[in-house]
């Protein structure tokens, strides 16, 4: 017997910031949904990120999902009753190289394009933003800096959306790992869970790193590969650090959280893909290095604990949205390649908008998976 709605409109596979942000679009329209996730909410990498939202990058479709995102949290505590502890304390973004004061040079002139607000910093004007860089000792010889840019609490983020789902009407169940995707006369017609089987017009993958073997559900191969990445965050400190400070040069980043630690990954440039979430030695060793350096006051703090989480990487750094030609109704919501958080938001509206056939805010062409049958620009401006 099935314990599980047998039919809804929409069934959403994953239940991170994606699953639960277009569950709530979806219910907020109307439209009947179910989420099945197969462990708990937020378990995948959602629970497990630093919570950053920035607008800075350097393609035009990364930019305007950001910017369309924040104007999203920056009216979520009113329209879903919940504070995800977001904050607007800017990103200051560090150039150490003469080619990536180039590269930063073109990603302002388009951010300004877009009408996004990002200033320019010249080595001695980092400090006015975060006194306690050391910027001689890191090499960093230009900044960029969006005041607007900013952190949220990743857990709130998921359970506000759910919570509001929910009460819209949406189904949620958590451990329900889906086995399989019914697909009839080339169109996915529902999923098949451990719990029984839902019928449904749409279905919906949004399952982060795991999408690739979603996807094979269906018959549909996705070019996205899961990445470790480690995170730690030390003991509360007093408040003093405004922004997230990023380096792509060192491959690093980190922000104080608002209840007073310091969180922050490093990108092992040596990471193979795979379902590892091993903590190591390696980074934490790495990462303290990196954290005294940057910051030299760091150097008494304990680290509180490490943990690590998977990128979904597609091979722009874009995420893929929207249809796949093989299968009618199988909708993508995944790869986002390390920046999903901040985008999900607005990925979300989107895919609501194309199912219930309402107008799209931007168009999703450019994330269609079939732009990598084609050369494709990627996004530079990620910590890989
Ligand atoms: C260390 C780290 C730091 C990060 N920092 C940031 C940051 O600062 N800012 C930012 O924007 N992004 C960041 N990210 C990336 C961000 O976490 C992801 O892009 C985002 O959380 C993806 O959300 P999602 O809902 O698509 O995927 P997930 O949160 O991974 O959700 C997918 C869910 O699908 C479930 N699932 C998989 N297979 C099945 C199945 N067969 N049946 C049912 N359920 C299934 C999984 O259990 C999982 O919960 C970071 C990631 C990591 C690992």
């Amino acid at each position: 017997m099935n314990v599980i709605k047998d039919r809804v409109e929409v069934a959403i596979i994953g239940g991170g910031i994606s699953g639960v942000a277009l569950a709530y679009e979806l219910s907020k329209r109307g439209v009947e949904v179910a989420v099945f996730e197969k462990n708990f909410l937020g378990s995948g990498s959602t629970g497990r990120c630093g919570g950053g939202i920035r607008q800075q990058f350097s393609t035009e479709e990364n930019i305007r999902l950001a910017m369309e995102s924040v104007k999203i949290f920056e009216r979520m505590k009113e329209e879903l009753g919940w504070d995800i502890e977001y904050y607007q304390g800017g990103y200051l973004i560090l150039a150490h190289t003469e080619e990536e004061v180039k590269q930063f040079e073109k990603n302002v002139r388009l951010q300004r394009s877009l009408g996004l607000d990002v200033q320019w910093l010249e080595r001695d004007e980092i400090n006015d933003i975060v006194p306690e860089l050391d910027v001689e000792g890191i090499g960093a010889i230009a900044a960029t800096y969006c005041p607007t840019d900013g952190h949220a609490y990743p857990p709130k983020a998921v359970w506000a959306y759910a919570d509001k789902a929910r009460e819209l009407g949406a189904h949620i169940y958590e451990f329900t790992e889906v086995k399989g995707i019914i697909v009839e006369n080339g169109r996915a017609s529902g999923v098949i869970t451990e719990r029984g089987e839902t019928r449904s017009r749409f279905v919906v993958n949004a399952a982060g790193a795991w999408s690739p073997i979603v996807a094979e559900m269906a018959g549909v191969k996705l070019p996205n590969k899961p990445y470790r990445h480690e995170i730690m965050i030390t003991e509360p400190l007093s408040h003093f650090l405004d922004p997230m400070v990023i380096s792509f040069h060192d491959n690093v980043y980190f922000r104080q959280t608002m209840r007073g630690g310091i969180i922050g990954g490093w990108g092992d440039p040596e990471e193979k893909p795979g379902f590892n979430f091993a903590s190591s030695l390696k980074f934490i060793t790495t990462m303290a290095r990196l954290l005294r350096k940057y910051i030299p006051a760091l150097k008494p703090v304990r680290v509180l604990r490490q943990w690590a989480g998977l990128y979904d990487v597609t091979p722009d750094a874009k995420p893929i949205l929207g249809p796949v030609k093989e299968v009618e109704g199988f909708l993508q919501m995944n790869g986002y390649s390390g920046h999903g958080f901040m985008v999900a938001p607005m990925c979300a509206v989107l895919l609501a908008q194309y199912i219930t056939g309402e107008p799209l805010s931007i168009p999703l062409e450019p994330f269609s998976v079939e732009r990598f049958e084609k050369e494709v620009r990627g996004e530079v401006s990620v910590v890989g």
